[in-house]
């Protein structure tokens, strides 16, 4: 049943991994708590720090946040998940088991009568060439074919190896890569006719006024965590402590 007069929850960039318990935890205590009164929540991707692939379900910290989100869905919460650059791999499998509905990225959703696009937000940091170039081939459908078929253990090795060398890689990017463009700002406002972007990605929470609208900016989780509610009358941040 729908309930317009209930907000509509947007989170990313989560990054939750067992070295980082205390994010799981106050997750855990988001869903458990602001997330049962809202009418929907949406994770505009990273909610997990790494995705090897939905086998993976059976790591028992990836299985814990999966039951929470599961309780959520069950609860009444409708939980959408748009793939975020570092958990792309996460399958139908692994949707159906933590209770949420899969989204493209880039797809527009009618929030509160105000057509918004959704975007994890890396396609947006389009200066980062050698970012695009990666993404270009990780996100071919052959790619993934050939890696899932690898067995999980060698996938996370792989992934380990991908994160040092990105991770490395940052130190030296130039701040402008990791940012969004404008040009790429004002492409998606125009191609996907829209007033209002929602991304996540670049851990920078800030609501910017654009020529074509305004773009919310989501926080990441790793000291304190954020979300934005949205209804008919607009948006605002929340806090989660
Ligand atoms: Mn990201």
């Amino acid at each position: 049943m729908l309930t317009p007069h209930l907000p509509t929850l947007f989170v990313s960039d989560l990054h939750l991994h067992p070295s980082r318990p205390e994010t799981a935890d106050r997750f855990g205590a988001f869903l458990a708590g602001p997330a049962r009164q809202a009418q929907a929540l949406y994770i505009l991707g990273d909610l997990f720090d790494a995705w090897a692939g939905d086998d993976d379900l059976g790591d028992a910290f990836n299985a814990g946040v999966c039951a929470d989100l599961k309780t959520l869905a069950t609860a009444g919460t409708r939980i959408y998940f748009l793939p975020g650059n570092r958990d792309f791999l996460i399958g139908d499998a692994c949707a159906a088991a933590c209770g949420m509905t899969p989204l493209a990225d880039a797809t527009v959703v009618d929030i509160g009568g105000v057509a918004t696009l959704l975007l994890h937000g890396d396609t947006l940091c389009t200066e980062d060439r050698e970012y695009q170039d990666f993404r270009a081939v990780v996100r071919s459908p052959d790619w993934r074919r050939d890696f899932l078929a690898k067995p999980l253990a060698v996938r996370k090795a792989e992934i380990a190896a991908l994160r040092a060398r990105s991770e490395s890689g940052k130190r030296v990017k130039p701040a402008a890569l990791m940012d969004v463009s404008a040009a790429a700002v004002a492409q998606a406002f125009a191609t996907h006719r829209v007033t209002r972007i929602i991304h996540g990605h670049i851990h920078r929470q800030a609501h910017h006024l654009h020529d074509g609208g305004e773009r919310w900016a989501l926080p990441e989780w790793d000291h304190r965590g954020g979300a934005l509610a949205c209804d008919e009358a607009g948006c605002r941040w929340l806090t989660v402590t």
